[in-house]
């Protein structure tokens, strides 16, 4: 029980844009109101400036030389920083040895899922409980340079809100880079976001965009998208890559269709989910249109005796196309009613406010 404990203290009471904490359950852990915020002012701990979180699962051999490569990259840039490893319900020593480098190092947090979630999961519960300023996400399996940290942090102090690496010489098998440089042109191409890598681990993010983007399932390949949609500024820098040194790849040959499926979900949800009918009722319209031209025109031969209906297979497809067209009509009125309902929890993204 203790394990799954994070060992620091939690700083209470985050600046305004966290997240409201959960409900208290119970009265007596209720406090007087006013009180409370003035008392946290008054012995606030300092805030880290950045948070490093890294998800991971059955990296245990990778672990300690991250850390050191972490440490330092980190302490050479001269800030406040805390390191979150976010095991994933690793079945190896993983939490083991991070519960080891843990008393070495009071920079580190450690969280442990009880069973593999996903990097999605991992990722989320990394951002939710991020304290810093800005956010570095790491693969804890040594491919990513820790190194980089500097070049991607300048990128947001110019003005950015999220920068992705960009692994121009990937150190990985074809059977992952092609798959990948064909997924990368066609959610560029899909999104309008001019960047060449979506599935790099190495991103920094500025607080608010890991605040406001939700990562789920498997959304976490398209994290940029997300944020995008919410109207951040997203851009790239190049970065090393190396080769995995131990352990192979957690994901399979599934991850190709299951990203596929994944940009589905990441398009729809950010581009139409508060206009289903906008999607659903172009491609309804066209198919019933299309469908009453072919058995419009059918029907008119027929009157003219040209020809018979009955041996006339086109004239099913045209029938097809208007059922089909009359379903996705529907269906797009039916996801407005629910996004209409919905409309109440829509928040809309203000970057500044001048009075
Ligand atoms: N990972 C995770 N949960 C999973 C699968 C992977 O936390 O279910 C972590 C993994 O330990 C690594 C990162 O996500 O730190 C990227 O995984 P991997 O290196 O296997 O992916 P690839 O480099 O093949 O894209
Ligand atoms: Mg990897």
């Amino acid at each position: 029980m203790t394990d799954q404990t994070p060992e620091a203290p939690e700083p209470q009471g985050r600046p305004p844009e966290a997240p409201p904490a959960p409900a208290q359950q119970g009265n007596q852990q209720r406090r007087p109101q006013g009180q409370r915020p003035q008392q946290q002012r008054n012995n606030q701990p300092q805030w880290p400036d950045l948070s490093v979180v890294i998800p991971l699962y059955n990296e245990e051999e990778s672990l300690k030389e991250l850390h050191q490569q972490l440490r330092s990259a980190l302490s050479r840039m001269n800030l406040r920083y805390e390191i979150l490893f976010i095991d994933d319900g690793s079945t190896d020593r993983s939490f083991q040895v991070l519960r080891d480098l843990k008393r070495t190092d009071k920079h580190i947090k450690v969280i442990r899922f009880r069973r593999n979630y996903g990097k999605s999961a991992a990722l989320s519960v990394g951002f939710e409980k991020a304290m810093g300023n800005i956010v570095v996400t790491l693969d804890a399996d040594l491919q990513d340079d820790p190194a980089e940290i500097p070049s991607l942090k300048k990128r947001l102090d110019d003005g950015l809100d999220l920068v992705s690496g960009w692994k121009k010489k990937r150190k990985d098998p074809l059977s992952k880079t092609i798959p990948s440089r064909f997924f990368n042109f066609v959610t560029a191409r899909l999104t309008g976001i001019r960047i060449h890598d979506f599935n790099c681990g190495l991103k920094a993010y500025r607080r608010e965009v890991v605040k406001t983007v939700k990562v789920y399932g498997e959304l976490h390949r398209y994290v940029p998208v997300l944020a995008h949609w919410e109207g951040f500024r997203v851009g790239e820098v190049v970065v090393q890559h190396r080769p995995r040194k131990f352990g192979k790849s957690k994901f399979g040959v599934g991850r190709f269709w299951r990203g596929f499926l994944d940009l589905l979900t990441a398009l729809f949800t950010t581009r139409y989910l508060r206009s289903p009918l906008h999607l659903f009722g172009f491609w309804g319209l066209a198919a019933v249109g299309a469908g009453v031209v072919i058995d419009g025109w059918l029907a008119v031969q027929w009157y003219l005796g040209r020809t018979s209906l009955g041996n006339r297979p086109l004239f099913l497809g045209g029938i097809l196309c208007i059922i089909v067209g009359i379903q996705f009509i529907s269906i797009g009125l039916l996801g407005e009613m629910i996004s209409k309902t919905r409309a109440a929890e829509t928040e809309y993204q203000i970057r500044d406010f001048i009075k």
